[in-house]
């Protein structure tokens, strides 16, 4: 099957087509048809490679961006549990434990007032005594 001669459309010298029916579409010589395929390839696999880094970047960054807000996510989580604990369970368990405080030292405070009246009032009594003594003594 003899082609037909027909001029390079990129290097404007004259090939034989593979076949007459091929002369159609036939533009190139097979050198630089086998270029041209071999170009294409690059650009896709660079094409490709290109949407990888991309890809990778848009990742990056996007973890980055996670990464910076994390803080005031955990912050916002974080006062969330506290100010949710501080509502309910945690000023109640201060306040029980502040009243148990506050009960045990009053406790302590007035059994310390009723040993010192007591000690006071064994004083005053012994004083009232010895003065009794002294004015019988003075009378006789
Ligand atoms: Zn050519």
């Amino acid at each position: 099957m003899a082609g037909v001669q027909k001029a390079c459309r990129t290097c404007k010298a004259f090939f034989m087509t593979r076949s007459t029916r091929s002369a159609r579409w036939e533009n190139q010589c097979f050198e630089c048809h086998q270029k041209h395929k071999k170009t294409k390839q690059m650009v896709t696999f660079q094409e490709r490679e290109q949407n990888i880094v991309q890809n990778l970047e848009n990742r990056i960054v996007k973890t980055e961006d996670w990464m910076n807000n994390l803080p005031s996510i955990i912050g916002a989580e974080v006062s969330n549990v506290m100010s949710s604990i501080i509502d309910d369970e945690l000023i109640t368990t201060i306040t029980e434990k502040n009243d148990e405080k506050i009960a045990l030292a009053l406790e302590g405070l007035v059994t310390q007032m009723k040993q010192f009246e007591d000690k006071i009032q064994k004083q005053v009594s012994m004083l009232n005594t010895r003065i009794v003594k002294i004015m019988k003594e003075m009378e006789e």
